[in-house]
């Protein structure tokens, strides 16, 4: 008998389930925020990205009904077809100012600014250098492009060096998250910067978890290195502290230029909507102007951290607002999540492949709309849960 050519997708998912690794993705009834509505019950949201807490901003709300009035809710086609809005020149023009850079070029996600950049740049006997723990979206593109793609091992300066050192011929590019978003920790990115110039190789850093986060009024790694000028490309999200959605490229005037007609993303698929876009050049404008979201942001992360450190839990190596509550194995980690939800607590267990095997952790996300009653209420359903496991 033929066997049913899908009947493979059957026994995948009974194996994600066995091992605790099937995400169950839960259903918000609202917006997000410091809490959120699932099954008609609030909880204290602890898993998103949305660090400033801009998500839901009624001046970014308001920008983005203005967009729509003014502009409609398409973008009609590819930007090298049906032509570019002045909303999105604003957005980049505005957007590069913030980052001190000489121009930005906007795509339709973090994702797709990584697929862009890294086939425009390197092919077939160029090379990449990337970090161990590079985000998938680094990988894919890394592997898109064609190029021989050489791993170092996690921010280890003498791995990079040690690979650097390996004859090749062809284009050489260093490519790094900026935050690592599973731990929080930063790329040593002046020794990368440092390594890059002596080998020869460009430098790109993606700061989807630094932007809004790191440097000043959150300006991301670049800045908090004060390394302006010294990092080829700059990676960015608008969809986690900016709030919104999209991604972009940072870099020289004729870097824009060049993506803008070799970037696959940007020349096959279509431009951000007229709200979207608006809704990010408000967001970047809010930050431009006050800082105190970034504050908060960090001294909610402080208290977080230090809280469940003293409870007894393993946080990991974390030097952001970014708290990996390390919990073993898969298993062990969703049965967390499960209890943290009897509580009130939406904190989604992180598991293979996202992080390794025996690595399985909640990765908690604390914004700068948590209020310090919000937090306490987190640190002890922790503690409640980390006693019914005994795991403290
Ligand atoms: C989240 C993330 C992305 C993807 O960004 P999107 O805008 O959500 O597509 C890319 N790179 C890194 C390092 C990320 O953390």
């Amino acid at each position: 008998m033929v066997k049913e050519p899908l009947g493979f997708v059957q026994d995948e998912l009974a194996n994600l389930q066995e091992q605790g690794l099937y995400n169950h993705i839960r259903t918000l009834e609202g917006p997000q925020g410091a809490w959120v509505t699932i099954n008609s019950e609030k909880m204290l949201n602890f898993c998103s990205n949305n660090y400033l807490g801009l998500a839901a901003d009624a001046r970014i709300k308001a920008a983005a009904k203005i967009a729509i009035d003014e502009f409609g809710v398409g973008p009609g086609a590819v930007r090298t077809i049906a032509g570019t809005m002045t909303l999105h020149k604003e957005l980049e023009d505005t957007l590069a100012a913030f980052k001190k850079v000489p121009a930005v070029l906007t795509l339709q996600s973090g994702f797709t600014a990584n697929l862009a950049v890294i086939g425009a740049l390197v092919g077939r006997n160029d090379t990449i250098y990337s970090d161990s723990l590079n985000h998938a979206s680094i990988i894919d593109g890394c592997r898109l492009s064609r190029a021989e793609i050489k791993v170092y091992d996690h921010c280890d300066m003498d791995s990079l060096k040690a690979r650097l050192e390996e004859p090749v011929s062809g284009r050489r590019l260093i490519i790094t998250d900026g935050v690592f978003s599973m731990d929080g920790d930063l790329a040593p990115l002046p020794e990368i910067v440092e390594l890059a110039r002596r080998f020869g190789a460009m430098t790109m850093v993606d700061d989807a978890h630094g932007e809004g986060v790191l440097g000043s009024h959150g300006r991301g790694i670049v800045d908090h290195f004060d390394l302006h000028g010294q990092v080829d490309i700059e990676v960015g999200t608008l969809s986690k502290a900016l709030g919104v959605v999209g991604g972009y490229v940072a870099g020289t005037k004729e870097l824009i230029d060049y993506l803008a007609q070799r970037g696959r993303p940007f020349l096959f698929s279509s431009a951000l909507t007229p709200a979207d876009v608006a809704a990010c050049t408000e967001a970047v404008r809010i930050l431009a102007e006050d800082d105190s979201l970034v504050k908060k942001l960090w001294e909610n992360g402080r208290y977080f951290k230090d809280a469940v450190q003293k409870l007894g839990f393993n946080i990991g190596r974390s030097q952001t607002p970014i708290t990996p509550v390390m919990l073993g194995e898969a298993a062990q980690a969703a049965e967390f999540s499960v209890r943290l939800s009897n509580h009130q607590v939406f904190a989604q267990s992180i598991g293979f492949p996202t992080v390794p095997h025996g690595k399985a952790r909640i990765r908690v996300m604390v914004s700068a709309s948590h209020s310090r009653e919000d937090l306490d209420y987190g640190i002890e359903a922790f503690r409640k849960v980390g006693k019914e496991l005994g795991i403290i």
